[in-house]
This record gives structure tokens, sequence and C-alpha cells, in this order.
């Protein structure tokens, strides 16, 4: 039987940046202070947070949306995300086989549809980390940037810079290097700022490296060259590495965030934390892992990875180590959407013990330092964007709450609204 879906009064895809709202909020949650404010009324206009407080007059013919029984926070964030790729749908295919069967057009269609799916479920910027063809995430970011489609703002690595082979591992001589469909191959500084400038002629934010998914690493002088190209444009890297000796390379060279890293030390872990540098773990619950298997020799075995994501989740929380929520789709789960699978990810936090405050900052004034849009997204105050969402049960009490999101709201505009709290102009 089909699972009703609560009826939603809104579903709009260009947002109205224009109109006024002022929005009457139960509690507003501020994740970077820790901060909840009862009753508050948040008056947003021309896509900004104009004015919040307690007793803010709404002035006539303002649009009041009534969401005096919900708590509201800022819009979520993921920042390691992979809209256009899905490795493992109803059949198990290897990497190789998107290369093979999927255009560029066609992994730009799938972005568009994870893009719409995920804002729709409270993300309203995200970080693609590579993996999307001749670049088709650019072309996605452009049709949501254009209103042609309901989007979280994007931010992409373009093409994964990688030594030679990328991720591809066993393939004949015969066939070429046909991985360059979703890596550049790099080896040695010089090819390796080319690379790095090549991504960001195409439209990159964020450099993406892949560390240690090859028989050999860079070496620290050729990550320093990814570091300093990157940072000379001022955008971060973000380094694909699980640990050991590409771990300490990274960490030496002064990325900005390590993806993954499930088999970082204590030692290198302390490292991170003086640097400044975050971890955007990519905490798989075991679940998934089970469906995930080794994925053709990327992944250890599920009952070896699935404690050890905990433990170092745990220990790098201990140690005060920047955190920034990170989902790594590589399936799709027939009858599951993106959004639902991502939230999975939560009970790895809490089995970790890391508190629900802190999980919300680790989704929205953490990753927004990270994808460098602090200035405008991550906090609920006057000047920045009006990225909120809302919902019905508190997330500080239990942090599932955050999958009964019924209130988003990108630049001003309303993405998603239940029919109970649209109160009219007042
Ligand atoms: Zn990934």
């Amino acid at each position: 039987m089909k699972r009703l879906l609560p009826i939603y009064l809104l579903m709009i895809s260009v947002p109205t940046f224009a109109q006024t709202y002022a929005i009457r909020a139960g509690a507003v949650i501020e994740p970077e202070s820790g901060k909840v404010d009862r009753d508050q009324v948040i008056e947003v206009e021309q896509g900004l947070i104009k004015a919040i407080g307690p007793n803010l007059a709404i002035p006539a013919g303002v649009q009041v949306i009534d969401l005096s029984h919900e708590w509201i926070m800022p819009g979520l964030m993921d920042a390691h995300t992979h809209l256009s790729l899905t490795l493992l749908g109803n059949e198990a295919m290897p990497l190789e086989s998107t290369y093979l069967r999927e255009s560029t057009t066609f992994r730009g269609l799938r972005g568009i549809h994870n893009a719409t799916v995920l804002l729709s479920a409270g993300f309203t910027p995200v970080r693609d980390v590579g993996n999307s063809a001749d670049y088709a995430m650019e072309d996605v970011r452009r049709a949501i940037d254009q209103g042609w489609f309901s989007g979280p703002t994007v931010i992409h690595s373009g093409k994964i810079i990688a030594p030679f082979g990328g991720q591809s591992h066993g393939t004949s001589p015969e066939q070429g290097s046909f991985w360059k469909y979703d890596y550049i191959d790099a080896d040695g500084a010089v090819e390796i700022r080319k690379a790095v400038r090549i991504n960001i002629y195409y439209g990159a934010e964020v450099i993406k490296l892949a560390l240690d998914n090859s028989p050999y690493h860079y070496s620290v002088d050729e990550v320093r060259a990814a570091v300093d190209e990157a940072h000379r444009a001022g955008i971060p890297v973000a380094a694909h590495v699980y640990g050991g000796e590409a771990a300490d390379y990274a960490i030496e060279a002064g990325v900005d965030s390590i993806e993954h890293g499930f088999d970082l030390t204590d030692e290198q872990l302390k490292r991170m934390k003086q640097k400044g540098i975050f971890l955007v773990g990519t905490d798989y619950p075991r679940a998934h892992l089970d469906i995930i298997g080794t994925a053709g020799g990327i992944f250890p075995d599920p009952a070896v990875l699935a404690p050890r994501i905990i433990d170092r989740l745990k220990r790098a929380h201990r140690l005060g180590v920047s955190l920034a929520f990170g989902r790594d789709p590589v399936m799709d789960v027939a009858g599951r959407t993106r959004a639902d699978l991502m939230f999975d990810y939560l009970s790895v936090w809490r089995t970790a013990g890391v508190p629900p405050a802190e999980i919300l900052k680790s989704m929205t004034s953490e990753p927004a330092k990270l994808l460098r849009v602090d200035r405008m997204r991550g906090r609920i105050a006057v000047g920045l964007a009006a990225d909120l969402i809302a919902m019905p049960a508190d997330p500080l009490d239990n942090v599932e709450n955050l999958r009964r999101v019924d209130f988003v709201m990108k630049n001003g505009g309303v993405i998603r609204q239940a029919a109970s709290t649209a109160a009219g102009p007042r």
C-alpha cells in the first residue's frame, strides 16, 4: 500500500524572492550559539532576514506564515554529496559502468532530480565533490541559479583530481584512461596546478583530491601544489583520504577538509584540530554498508568498517575536531529518497555520543565555514539569506525529528509549506 504523504500547500519551482513574509516562530534554534528563543517573529524581505524579535509589529499586507507550533532553524547543509552519481541502483554496478552507460546529460538530469529532493527535505546548500562526468554539476548549478528548477545552493568540485588511474582499478591497458570522464590524471606539481586551474575554469568552488585510492599516493609536495593553487584562487581543498601516510601528507600540506578519514589516529585528529582542518566523515550506517558491500574493493568489509567509523567519529568529537556532516551517496534504495537515506546517518552520530546540539551545528554553522558561505548562510541573523527550515517537534530533544521538516524557505522563497501553517496576509 502506498504511504500517504502530507498535503503541502505550495511546491513551487521558482522562489519568489521579492515577497515579504512575517514568520511566527514557536522556537528559533541557533545552532552556532546553542540558543533557543521562544515566540519570535522573523521578517523576510528581498530574500534576506530583515528583522527578528519577540514583539515585532507586522505591517499590513505582509504575508504571514504561522509556524507558532514549530521549531525553526537554519537550512541544513551536506558537505559531501554526489548529486549526479548513483553507483549502486537496482543492480550492482562497478564505478566504471557509469562512464560507459551514462552521458553527461543524463548525469545532469539526475543531479537536478536529487537537488530538488534534498532542498525539499531542508538542505539549502550542498557541496558536490565530484563524479559528475563533464562538469554536469556546473550546469545543474546554473539551471538552479536561473530559477529553472528549485534546488539548494550548489558548490561543486568539478572533476576529481587524482594520481594516474582516478579511482579505477584493474582495467585493461587497451581501454586507455577512460576514467577521465570523471577524473583528471595529474602527476607532479605542474600537472596538479594545471588540473586545479582547469576545474576552476569550469566553475569549481572546491578542489577535490583523491589521495589514497591508488597503489601510490600523492607526495606532500604534490598536495601542497594543489593547496597553494586553490588557495590563491580563494577556494578550499577537500582530500579523499582514509588514513596512514596519505593523511599525514594532507594534514601537513594544509588541506581544508579530510573526507572519510576512517583510519585517522588520535595523533592525526589532534593535528587536524590544531590546523583547523575539518573532518567530513561520511559516517555510513551499518545497514548501508551491508548494501554497498566492498563495492569492488573500494570499501573494507562492512563488519570491520562500521564499528571503525563509529569509533573514529567518537574520537574526533572528543578531541574537538571541527565536524561537517556529509553523506557519500553511492546508492539508491527503492521506495526511499536520498534525503531519507541521509538521515539514516544520524544514527551513527547518536551512537558515537555526539549530542543533538552539536549534530545540528555540524549540519549548519560548521559546514558554512568549510563551504565558505558563512557570511550569508548557516545562521538565523539579520542581513543573512533567509534559508530556513521548520518541523513540528524539537530536534534538540531528538535529532531524528529532522526527518519531519515540513517547511523549507530558500533565499526568502517558500519551497515547501504544510497547509496548516499558512495564515495568509495580515
Ligand atoms: Zn564521495
